[in-house]
C-alpha cells in the first residue's frame, strides 16, 4: 500500500476516497477546505464517480449528504466549527431520524481562532446530539479515523463526526494507505417512518437514540482509538484527548515523566475505563484542546475525593491552544527561556491585496457617506478587512449573512443611511433570505455585493451564485432600477461614488453588485491557461 505524505485534511479525504465514500458536500471555511480540494484534485476519486462539490451553505451540504445516506451510500459532509452552527438544524434532526448508508461528519475546530469569529467546541454537539465522536491525535490516525467512522455509522445506524483541529488540519505527515473498499450499492431505505419527522415517529426514533447510548459507550470502551500508556509514578494520571495527547507525549519522552496516560479519541467517553483509571491515581489532570468539555463531565463524575486540575482551575489556560510549553507550566517542570524572535522577520498585519476590487469599493463608500454616518454592516469574507487602516469602513462582523439582517434591524430603529456590505458566496450562503425579509418589510437598506467571481478568503473556490445575482435580486423583489452594477476601479471612481449616493438616498430596498473578479483567482486562470 502507499504511503503518502498528507495534511490532515487531506488525510481525512484519502480516507474516504479509500474507504467507499460515494460523494463529497462541503462549504469552504479555513481550516476544513482542503478535504474538499483534495477529493475535487484527485484523479482517483474523479475515476471512482465520486460526487464532490461546493455547496451554498453547510446546511445544503449536510442535507445533501444525508440524502446520499437515504439512498444507501457513504457520504461525508465537511465544515469549520461555526459551519456546523448554519448546519445544526440537519444536524440534530439526522440523530434522530439516524443514517442508512454511513455518513461522516468532519467538523474543523479553530482553537486560538486564528480566522475565525471564535473557538466554540464541536464535542459540544456531537454530546448535544447524541451521536459518537472521533478526535485523531495524528495524519494515521485522521485516515483510520475515517474507515472507522464509516463502519461506525453503517453499524449504529447514526451519523458520526470526526472532530479536527487546525494544528491536525494544517500539518503534514506520512499516512499508510490501508484499504481500498467498493462503495456501497444504491439501496434507498424503505423499511419505516423513521425518516419522517413527524411528532409520532420522532417520539419513537428519539427513544431509539437514547437505548443506543449504553452501546456506544461500551463501543468506546474497545475502540482503538481510546488506549492506556502505562507509567510508575501513580502520583498523577494524565487524560489526554485528540491533539493534546501529542503535547503530552512530547513533555512526558522529553522530560522522562513516568505519570500514565489514558489516550481518548472516541466519545462518549469510555466510563469503565477512565473510572479504573481514576481509582489508580491521587490527582488526575485533564488535557483537552477547545473547551474543558470533558473535564467539567469528568469533576461531576469523580469529584468526590480526587484532586483534578485542568483549564477550569487554572493549571492550564482557559482559552486558545495549548502547546507542550503550557503542559511543561502545568507539570511544573523549568523551561529554558524561550528564544527571542529574529530580527529579520517582519510583522505583516492582515491586509486586503495590494489591486483588490474591495479596496476600491471601499474607497468610494467611504466618500460617498460622511464619517459620522459610517455605520456599515459588513459581512464574512476578505472585505471584513475593511475594519481596519485605512478604511475603516466596516462597524460589524457576527456572522454568514449577518449584514444584511442587521442593517435592515438598524433601518427599522432609523438609522439612515443602513447599508450592507457582504460578499457574492455569502450573499447565497445566507445573505438572499435576509434580502427577502428587507423586501417584504420594505425596509430602507443598501446591500453592496462585492462581487468578485470567487470564495476569495478561503482560496478561491466556485461561487455558486456566480452570473445570477441580478437574477436572484429581482426574484426577491428588488425593484429593478434599484439593482445597479459598478465596476470598482479608479478610472470609474466618480461614477462609482454617485451610485453609492443616489441609493443611500432612496427609502426603499437597494442593491449595488461591484463586480471585478479577484485578482489572486485572476492571476491562477492565466498561470493555468499557459
Ligand atoms: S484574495 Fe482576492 S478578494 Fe481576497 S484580498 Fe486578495 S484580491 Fe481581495
Amino acid at each position: 500500500m502507499d504511503n503518502l505524505l498528507l495534511l490532515g485534511d487531506e488525510a481525512i479525504a484519502q480516507g474516504g476516497i479509500d474507504a467507499g465514500m460515494s460523494g463529497i458536500y462541503a462549504y469552504p471555511g479555513t481550516p476544513s477546505t482542503e478535504i474538499t480540494e483534495y477529493v475535487q484534485n484527485s484523479h482517483e476519486a474523479i475515476q471512482k464517480g465520486i460526487h464532490s462539490s461546493w455547496s451554498a451553505n453547510e446546511k445544503t451540504a449536510y442535507e445533501a449528504a444525508l440524502g446520499m445516506s437515504y439512498a444507501g451510500k457513504r457520504s461525508m459532509v465537511c465544515m469549520k466549527h461555526v459551519g456546523l452552527n448554519v448546519a445544526a438544524d440537519a444536524f440534530m434532526n439526522s440523530a434522530i431520524t439516524g443514517v442508512h448508508g454511513g455518513m461522516v461528519v468532519v467538523v474543523a475546530d479553530d482553537p486560538g481562532m486564528h480566522s475565525s469569529q471564535n473557538e466554540q467546541d464541536s464535542r459540544f454537539y456531537a454530546r448535544f446530539a447524541y451521536i459518537p465522536a472521533l478526535e485523531p491525535a495524528n495524519q494515521q490516525e485522521a485516515y483510520n479515523a475515517v474507515h472507522y467512522a464509516f463502519d461506525l455509522s453503517e453499524q449504529t445506524g447514526l451519523p458520526v463526526m470526526i472532530r479536527l483541529t487546525t494544528r491536525i488540519s494544517h500539518s503534514r505527515s506520512g499516512v499508510i494507505r490501508t484499504q481500498n473498499r467498493n462503495q456501497n450499492t444504491l439501496s434507498p431505505f424503505n423499511q419505516s417512518k423513521r425518516f419522517i419527522l413527524l411528532p409520532a415517529n420522532a417520539r419513537r426514533q428519539y427513544n431509539s437514540l437514547l437505548e443506543k447510548q449504553p452501546g456506544l459507550e461500551e463501543i468506546s470502551n474497545h475502540s482503538s482509538l481510546n488506549y492506556l500508556v502505562e507509567g510508575d509514578n501513580l502520583k498523577m494520571g494524565i487524560v489526554a484527548f485528540g491533539i493534546a495527547f501529542n503535547y503530552v507525549m512530547e513533555i512526558r519522552v522529553r522530560h522522562q515523566l513516568q505519570y500514565p496516560v489514558m489516550k481518548i479519541g472516541q466519545y462518549p467517553l469510555p466510563r469503565t475505563m477512565l473510572t479504573k483509571f481514576f481509582e489508580k491515581h491521587e490527582s488526575i489532570m485533564i488535557v483537552e484542546e477547545g473547551y474543558p468539555v470533558y473535564e467539567e463531565l469528568l469533576r461531576g463524575y469523580f469529584n468526590n475525593e480526587k484532586n483534578i486540575l485542568g483549564r477550569l482551575d487554572g493549571t492550564l489556560p482557559r482559552t486558545g491552544e495549548l502547546n507542550p510549553d503550557y503542559l511543561a507550566k502545568a507539570l511544573k517542570i523549568d523551561l529554558p527561556p524561550a528564544l527571542p524572535p529574529s530580527e529579520i522577520l517582519q510583522p505583516r498585519p492582515p491586509m486586503l491585496c495590494q489591486g483588490c476590487s474591495h479596496r476600491d469599493v471601499y474607497e468610494a463608500l467611504n466618500e460617498a457617506i460622511r464619517n459620522d454616518e459610517r455605520h456599515v454592516f459588513s459581512d464574512i469574507g476578505c472585505y471584513t478587512l475593511g475594519a481596519l487602516q485605512p478604511f475603516e469602513s466596516i462597524s460589524t462582523c457576527v456572522d454568514m449573512g449577518a449584514s444584511v439582517t442587521m442593517a435592515k434591524g438598524a433601518a427599522d430603529a432609523g438609522l439612515r443611511p443602513a447599508v450592507a456590505v457582504i460578499g457574492d458566496s455569502t450573499f447565497t450562503h445566507s445573505g438572499m433570505t435576509g434580502l427577502l425579509d428587507a423586501v417584504n418589510d420594505q425596509s430602507p437598506i443598501t446591500v453592496i455585493i462585492s462581487d468578485n467571481s470567487t470564495t476569495g478568503m478561503t482560496g478561491g473556490q466556485h461561487s455558486s451564485g456566480e452570473g445570477k445575482y441580478i437574477a436572484i435580486c429581482k426574484a426577491l423583489g428588488v425593484e429593478e432600477n434599484h439593482i445597479r452594477v459598478m465596476n470598482p476601479l479608479k478610472v470609474h471612481y466618480a461614477e462609482n461614488v454617485k451610485i453609492f449616493q443616489e441609493e443611500f438616498a432612496y427609502e426603499g430596498v437597494s442593491v449595488i453588485i461591484a463586480q471585478r473578479e479577484c485578482i489572486q483567482t485572476l492571476a491562477k486562470k492565466k498561470k493555468k491557461a499557459k
